[in-house]
């Protein structure tokens, strides 16, 4: 009689046999379907590509670092309260953070460019995981023409070498004359620069006879042209790139947090060299970017790191990119 399996007796019967077999019920329910799947663990994204014009830009994580900031790392010149308060205003815990790494490719459909080279093998393997993931995203490093490094830092330059040998074996190397005079002078070698003067030994001046050294304002090809950013160190510089009337602006190291930077461009930064320079160059060039409404990657912003800034207080407003490279 089928009536009787909707019976409030008949369907208790049913449903204990269920949960019997499946050995569980949750809320009175049985349990359905018993394919066990493991936890595995946070999925983030590592590889993004879009189109720019007639250039693909490929924005490639090399890692990502916890870290005890935002502060004093970020706002050295502020109270902690000050600093905590901006953090937990942008829904950020107050004394603990991640920085992530993001090197650029730019590919003009006859040329690779790579922009910057990560960490390298030494701090792996939180960090320094470009190489794997180029190729992953289809990019042999052989296959890299030109490595443009926007400054001499370990989280730039570490990925040069891949311990005795070039990483990327076939490439032309861009840099800026300020940053290398800098870096390559005998003085760099004692006191606060000595170690990242000794990386700069080990990884870039290797490569200075396959090297151009460049001013700002010069293009390393049609439609990427080096734009002044010194402050974060003394040569640092930013890229515009431009293709069929479309642009994006590489920053760089030019704002090293998507809050903390941009929100409060005057604050004083650790890694910042010359915090000064390096306040009114944040200014300046995201002031430009807010102004024309032109978008941006930023080496140290949240991945895939490619986002817009608008006005806000003494400073900028972080937007994260939607769809509009896919227009
Ligand atoms: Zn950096």
């Amino acid at each position: 009689m089928t009536h009787e399996i909707y019976s409030p007796h008949r369907r208790g019967l049913l449903l204990g046999a269920a949960a019997g077999a499946a050995g569980l019920a949750i809320l009175g329910r049985p349990s359905i379907g018993n394919a066990a799947v493991a936890l595995q663990g946070p999925l983030k994204p590592n590889v993004y590509r879009f189109r720019l014009g007639s250039f693909e830009v490929t924005t490639i994580l090399d890692g990502l670092a916890p870290n005890d900031g935002p502060h004093p790392t970020f706002g050295a010149d502020q109270t902690p309260e000050a600093a905590a308060e901006l953090a937990t205003a942008n829904f950020l815990p107050a004394d603990t953070g991640v920085n992530s790494f993001t090197p650029v490719v730019v590919n003009t459909g006859t040329q690779v460019i790579l922009f910057d080279t990560g960490n390298g093998p030494a701090r792996r393997p939180a960090v320094g995981n470009l190489a794997a993931s180029l190729t992953a995203a289809g990019i042999l490093p052989e296959s890299v023409d030109i490595v443009v490094l926007t400054h001499f830092h370990g989280d730039h330059i570490g990925g040069l070498m891949e311990g005795e040998t070039a990483a990327f074996p076939n490439a032309a190397y861009v840099a800026g004359r300020t940053e290398y005079d800098f870096w390559t002078h005998p003085d760099r070698l004692s006191g606060p620069t000595e170690n990242s003067a000794k990386l700069v030994q080990a990884n870039v001046v290797p490569y200075a006879e396959r090297m151009n050294f460049i001013e700002p304002g010069a293009d390393i090809i049609t439609g990427i042209t080096a734009i002044e950013a010194f402050g974060h160190s003394p040569g640092h510089m930013a890229y515009n790139i431009e293709s069929e009337g479309r642009r994006l602006v590489l920053t760089a190291d030019t704002a090293n947090h998507y809050v903390m930077s941009l929100q409060k461009p005057d604050w004083e930064v650790r890694f910042d060299m010359d915090k000064a320079k390096a306040a009114a160059t944040r200014k300046s060039i995201f002031g430009m970017l807010a102004a024309d409404k032109v978008p941006f990657v930023g080496y140290h912003m949240p991945f895939p790191a490619v986002g817009y800034v608008e006005p806000m207080g003494d400073g900028f407003r972080y937007v994260a990119a939607g769809y509009q490279f896919d227009l």
